[in-house]
């Protein structure tokens, strides 16, 4: 069964002394990833992998 949220991405903070972090490669906040892959935007090198990780499972 395939894990249904991924939160190991690269993160950074949005700004000095935020407590909110974004993608590092694609920028999308955390809260709007929300933990989807589907929610790095689509030319997101992350996303990217772990779909092609993903789909080599089946
Ligand atoms: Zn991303």
């Amino acid at each position: 069964m395939q894990p249904k949220f991924f939160i190991d991405y690269p993160q950074e903070r949005i700004e000095e002394g935020s407590n909110v972090y974004r993608c590092s490669i694609c920028k999308e906040t955390a809260l709007t990833i929300n933990g989807l892959l589907t929610n790095h935007k689509a030319s997101c090198k992350y996303r990217i992998e772990k779909e092609k990780a993903l789909s080599f499972d089946d």
